[in-house]
Order: C-alpha cells, then sequence, then structure tokens
C-alpha cells in the first residue's frame, strides 16, 4: 500500500523539518510546494517570477498554479510508492483538488502538527536556512567554517528566509488562519486524521508522527 501522506500546520510548526525526516526515513518524496516556488524564483521562471511578490508579502500563490505544480510532480514515478507533501494543500480548493488527483488511488493520511502561535513567531524569528539548497538548519547538523555556521547538508551559507521578517510573518500567520486553519475541520471526521504536538523538540515530535502514522496503518484503513 502506497504511503500517501499530507502535513498539516501553521508556518513554523516543524511540517518541513519533519517531512524531510520521515521521507528520508522511508524512502519516498518529501514534496515542498514551498521549496519548488522557491527554486521557480531562483531559476527565474515564468511561475517564479509571477509567485516571488506574492511570497515575499506572505500571501498564498493562486490555487490554480499550484494545483498545477502538484499534479504534475505527483505522477513523477518516484512518488507511485508514496510522498509527503509539505505546504500543500493550503486551501479548501486544493484540498478537493488533491481529493479529485487521489481518487481510486491509496488514502490519504492526514497529520496536523499543532503549534501555539506565540511559540511560531518566536521560532520564525531566528531560523535560519541555507542560502544554497534551502534546508533548515535545524533540520541537519550545521557545519562550522572558521565560526561561521553552514549548512551541514550541502556546506551553503545560511541565512534568515526573505520572508520570515516580523511583519511578514504576521501576515503568514494572519492567511494561515483564514485559508488554511479550516482544512484541519475538513479533514478531522477522516478515520485518516491525526494531530501530533508540536511544541516538543523534534525528535519527540517525530516519534509522536511516527505513532501517528503506524496507528493509521495498523487501523486497517
Ligand atoms: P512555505 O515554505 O511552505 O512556508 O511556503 C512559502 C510561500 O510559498 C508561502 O508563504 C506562499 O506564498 C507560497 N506557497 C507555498 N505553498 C503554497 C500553496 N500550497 N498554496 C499557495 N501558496 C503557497
Amino acid at each position: 500500500m502506497a504511503l500517501n501522506l499530507i502535513m498539516l500546520g501553521p508556518p513554523g510548526a516543524g511540517k518541513g523539518t519533519q517531512a524531510e525526516r520521515f521521507a528520508r526515513s522511508k524512502g519516498i518524496p518529501k514534496i515542498s510546494t514551498g521549496d519548488m516556488l522557491r527554486e521557480a524564483v531562483k531559476a527565474g521562471t515564468a511561475i517564479g517570477l509571477r509567485a516571488k511578490a506574492i511570497m515575499d508579502r506572505g500571501d498564498l500563490v493562486g490555487d490554480d498554479v499550484i494545483i498545477a505544480i502538484v499534479k504534475e510532480r505527483l505522477e513523477q514515478s518516484d512518488a507511485k510508492p508514496g510522498f509527503i507533501l509539505d505546504g500543500f494543500p493550503r486551501t479548501v480548493a486544493q484540498a478537493e483538488a488533491l481529493d479529485a488527483l487521489m481518487a481510486g488511488k491509496d488514502p490519504l493520511i492526514v497529520v496536523d502538527i499543532a503549534v501555539p502561535e506565540s511559540e511560531l513567531v518566536r521560532r520564525l524569528g531566528s531560523r535560519l536556512v541555507c542560502e544554497d539548497c534551502g534546508t533548515n538548519a535545524d533540520a541537519g547538523a550545521t557545519a562550522t567554517d572558521g565560526g561561521q555556521e553552514r549548512c551541514g547538508k550541502c556546506g551553503g551559507r545560511l541565512k534568515q528566509r526573505s520572508d520570515d521578517s516580523e511583519a511578514v510573518v504576521l501576515e503568514r500567520l494572519k492567511v494561515y488562519r483564514r485559508d488554511t486553519e479550516p482544512l484541519v475541520d475538513y479533514y478531522r471526521p477522516r478515520q485518516t486524521f491525526r494531530s501530533v504536538n508540536g511544541a516538543q523538540p523534534p525528535e519527540g515530535v517525530a516519534a509522536d508522527l511516527a505513532a501517528a502514522i503506524a496507528a493509521v496503518n495498523g487501523a486497517g484503513r
């Protein structure tokens, strides 16, 4: 049975870190729409050019664009044994489109990572990501280069994400509450929905996440 997972949760909940870790342990791809958009911005594609201004103000890129990107990505062969989506869906329209894409396939397992808002603001304000590969510094060991911290994955320089400034963080949280939080109610009635406590160290979240997913599988979905 394919392991088809989505990770819900506000910005700063640790979705990327946990998705990366879980995907590696199961040999399935982590599909992050935020990473795909940042790559498009870096490569200067038409989608990237349009998305940049929207991302910089903390708003959401249009549903049609994002749904098309995800559809194409899920059709690639490496997603056959399963996938973990990070940052998608973010609106009810995206969730409905994903349900349509998944018709006839193994069911989606949905895990919500819950973290109080005060903790999110603190985390986002201090988070560092690699300038080159985008990896979150918390997600992997950081290496040091003469006192300067470097990315543990590729050795790139660490910097603050451009949309992690305080004003943009507040806007992203507002957009989360308005557009994305309703997804928790959208998915909650499903037997494959679980919520884990994200306000604990990453190892604890990872253990709870693995247990939640195993419990869904064990329930004979
Ligand atoms: P993330 O790395 O998931 O925090 O995403 C960074 C930014 O990319 C978001 O603030 C949005 O502007 C955009 N983005 C990522 N995923 C989506 C999505 N599923 N729908 C709309 N916009 C998205």
